[in-house]
């Protein structure tokens, strides 16, 4: 063994000890910490031909790197939408990396780590009271989930025409309605060859709405005459965290085959609480849902999981397995994760999702997104009260989309919001609603409390002034 990498091992613990309380010392200032910076580097460190040992590595990187470290994880990050790490996701993911599985097998690789991740699966699916015909598993964000959704139904869509697009390529067009998709779904269907272009725009209710028009909907399917396609519906759209009528869409399924997909990747959440699960009723017809957890779970990046229709295992294998051998038998049998999704080797990503699940339960979750939602209601009402802005949806949920009011302020908005932003109290991230520029806040951290609220609206103020408006 190299003698650095020795020494290393011999002083291990005291190295570990160094970086808890790095850790810690982070966290207990989180508050303070700036949501953006200035500082810069130069990435091109040379590289040592003697390696300097953790501890001194640890010491360039607080010298060099760690200024350049946000608090996105704070309570005042709200671009994006972004999550923080509980506590308990936090043990999970430490010791994710120290037991360090490969999890693939329930009976090789990786030990039965596998089993971890369907028991954590089967809590997630009681958490959003979902039924377990759904086979799960986690993957690194919802862009990865929305693949491994959408890559199936890709080869849903070439069985129904006789064909296997898996093997043979696409050769079809492939018939894809969506009304207002993440951009990670268009991006999907480059992955997937079936090419970013290549679906059809199905109105949203008219108003200040980004859900699905049914009636519109039956419109485009009418004219499809009877061929199968795939819906792309969304649970909790980005700038105004709209839902498409999932009981509506359940009903087509009586009249026409089309493979229904739901990214919700933040929005699924409003499952947890009686005050919101209204807003997913009928979700549990879907084939395949996408979900975060690295937004409104609140761990550690980078964490999702996808679910699946069981009775759609063969279709899911057919796409991800991992040998040219056909695949005998019982897919469910001789399980291993790496024949149905993308990666082959992955972490035990589970662990943070399983840590905070039996740490802070069914309640746990629904507090945070109840109190998610309570505060983005009142950032609105804060915002509403200044005069100067102006809603540009209402607030449906945990996201706040809003806009200096009037149209001779259109060209403000970027300096306004730039300036807020490099302030480094409150960050918020730019969107385009309804043919106006705007600005949007998203709620999802378990830390951001009602002060935070008043420190953000003094910030704006702030940036008011100096804009001298
Ligand atoms: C964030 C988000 C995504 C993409 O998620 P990643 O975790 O960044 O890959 C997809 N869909 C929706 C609705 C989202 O909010």
């Amino acid at each position: 063994m190299n003698a650095i990498v020795q020494q290393d091992l011999n002083t291990f613990e005291n190295i570990l000890e160094k970086t808890k309380q790095q850790g810690i010392d982070f966290l207990n200032n989180i508050e303070n910490i700036p949501t953006s910076n200035t500082v810069s580097i130069d990435p091109n460190r040379a590289l040592n031909e003697l390696g300097l040992g953790s501890l001194e590595a640890l010491k360039e990187f607080n010298e060099r790197l760690a200024p350049l470290i946000v608090s996105s994880s704070g309570p005042r990050y709200w671009g994006f939408v972004t999550g923080g790490s509980t506590p308990a996701s936090i043990v999970g993911d430490w010791l994710a990396a120290v037991y360090d599985q490969n999890t693939q097998s329930i009976k090789a690789q990786g030990g039965a780590s596998a089993l971890i991740e369907f028991e954590t699966i089967n809590l997630l699916l009681q958490l959003l009271d979902l039924p377990n015909s759904f086979l799960g598993g986690f993957v690194t964000g919802a862009t990865m989930s929305n693949f491994t959704c959408l890559g199936v139904a890709r080869q849903w869509f070439g069985k129904q025409l006789g064909k296997d697009f898996a093997k043979n390529g696409i050769s079809e067009t492939i018939n894809i309605l969506t009304a207002t998709p993440h951009s990670s779904s268009v991006k999907t269907l480059s992955m997937l060859g079936i090419g970013s272009q290549n679906y059809t725009t199905v109105k949203t209710i008219k108003g200040n709405r980004e859900a699905i028009d049914i009636a519109d909907l039956e419109k485009t399917i009418a004219a499809l005459n009877g061929q199968p396609f795939l819906l792309i519906s969304s649970a909790g759209t980005v700038n105004t965290a709209d839902f498409d009528d999932f009981e509506a869409i359940a009903n087509l399924r009586q009249k026409h085959t089309f493979w229904w997909h739901i990214d919700a990747a933040f929005g699924g959440f409003a499952a947890v609480s009686d005050k919101f699960k209204h807003l997913v009723k009928g979700w549990e017809e879907a084939d395949s849902i996408t979900v975060d957890c690295h937004k409104w779970l609140n761990v550690p990046y980078d964490s999702a999981f996808y679910l699946i229709k069981k009775e759609h295992a063969d279709l899911q294998i057919e796409t991800f397995q991992n040998s040219n051998a056909p695949y005998l038998g019982n897919p469910l049998e001789n399980f291993n994760y790496l024949n149905v999704l993308p990666e082959n080797s992955r972490r035990l990503r589970a662990l943070p999702v399983w840590f905070s699940l039996l740490a802070y339960g069914k309640e746990g979750f629904k507090d945070v997104v109840e109190n998610s939602v309570a505060l983005a209601l009142h950032f609105g009402n804060a915002l509403i009260e200044e005069d100067v802005f102006e809603l540009l949806a209402p607030i449906r949920l945990n996201n706040v989309c809003f806009t200096l009011k009037g149209d001779h302020n259109e060209e403000k908005v970027t300096e306004f919001l730039s300036r807020l932003n490099d302030r480094g109290k409150v960050f918020m991230t730019p969107t385009f609603y309804n043919g106006r520029k705007g600005i949007r806040a998203s709620f999802v951290n378990w830390r951001t409390k009602e002060n935070d609220i008043a420190i953000a609206i003094e910030e704006m103020k702030a940036v008011l002034v100096d804009l001298k408006m």
